[in-house]
């Protein structure tokens, strides 16, 4: 793997005014030469919110008595799937709180309906789970595995109550790599509280990790969380963040999150493909279950296909006829050959 020439510096977190433009352009351009103008275009379905995990920042920790639980039906979904994907989908997520009994009896259904059905890659984020769980789904046809390191600094992610412990979880993301995933991992810029040390340990873990793709999602305080009454991230700081993660990594995808348009209401999204993210989603949850998959706020901004599109074509990008799923299995191959050469 091609070995890192950047890092960015607390200097380069902090950008303002021309400097950050600049900073940004520069992102866009690495992002682009890699990937071109094109944008990978997945759906989401979130299928339950039932969770056996308690982080602090989450709205769907098992303590938020408050919330109103539920688990979707597979048939309904891929019927759903199956029958009104949006054309530009090219990938399917799989998003729930930590909830195996909601991976057995829905998650790895849903997939083998989906790949019997059609040529959509699945990528699936659903926690950390025993290891036949994973096998199962990656039999069932599921090949990009997303799960977050939430924050680089050890004691944060203890105080944050993150899932299990931080050594942990950086284990599942290696142990997931050599079984033949495609990771993709992420954490939140802006946490309370947040030292700079800290900030740029997120960037020092991700770096480490056999990873494919990294998100950077703001901290937005959650309803019904402990944290419900901190500040939101700096949208700055979080676009830079991105930008030092293009930078780092230009053959990473990362993706522009739902989030930077509650960070920056009306602009951040956009803002987030101009600075080079280069993976958009479109929420395809049915709206009776979308209320209570309760990540940040019970207001939700929900990413309709004409939104996004929208988005990308006002950024001067386009949609990728490639799905991810297909551009990993491709560049897999093309490095293993590489490898042998
Ligand atoms: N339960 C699975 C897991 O642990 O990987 C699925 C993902 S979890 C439901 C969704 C992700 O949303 C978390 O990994 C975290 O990064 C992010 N998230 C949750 N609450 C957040 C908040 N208040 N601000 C920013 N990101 C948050």
């Amino acid at each position: 793997m091609r070995p890192a020439t950047y890092f960015p510096s607390f200097n380069d977190l902090t950008r303002s005014g021309a400097a950050q433009e600049r900073f940004h352009r520069e992102a866009a351009a690495a992002a682009n030469a890699q990937f071109g103008r094109k944008v990978f275009v997945r759906a989401v379905v979130e299928v339950s919110n039932f969770c056996r995990q308690n982080c602090s920042y989450c709205g769907m920790r098992r303590e938020n008595r408050e919330l109103e639980r539920f688990r979707a039906d597979h048939e309904q979904l891929a019927e759903m799937i199956l029958e009104h994907r949006p054309p530009s989908v090219t990938d399917l997520n799989i998003q729930a709180g930590e909830d195996p009994k909601a991976v057995r009896d829905v998650v790895v259904p849903l997939i083998r309906a989906i790949k019997r059905e059609t040529n959509l890659g699945v990528s699936v984020c659903l926690g950390s789970l025993a290891n036949d769980l994973y096998d199962e789904l990656q039999a069932a046809g599921a090949s990009i595995y997303i799960l977050k390191f939430e924050s680089g600094d050890r004691e944060l992610y203890g105080k944050l109550e993150s899932p299990g412990t931080f050594d942990e979880r950086l284990a599942r993301i290696r142990y997931l790599a050599s079984r033949g995933w495609s990771v993709s991992s992420g954490f939140i810029a802006g946490l309370p509280e947040q030292t700079p040390a800290q900030m740029l340990a997120s960037f020092r873990v991700a770096n480490e990790l056999p990873l494919d793709g990294c998100s950077v999602s703001p901290f937005i305080p959650g309803d019904e969380t402990p944290l419900a009454e901190s500040g939101s991230a700096d949208i700055g700081v979080t676009l830079n963040s991105m930008a030092a993660l293009l930078l780092m990594r230009p053959d990473w995808v990362i993706p522009a999150v739902s989030a930077l348009n509650l960070a920056e209401p009306g602009s951040g999204y956009r803002r987030g493909l101009r600075t080079g993210a280069n993976l958009v989603t479109i929420n395809m949850t049915p709206a009776g279950m979308r209320d209570d998959y309760l990540l940040y706020k019970r207001e939700r901004f929900i990413m309709t296909e004409e939104v996004i599109l929208r988005a990308i074509e006002a950024e001067g990008l386009e949609p990728s006829e490639v799905g991810l799923a297909q551009y990993y299995a491709t560049r897999r191959s093309h490095r293993s050959q590489l490898a042998v050469a």
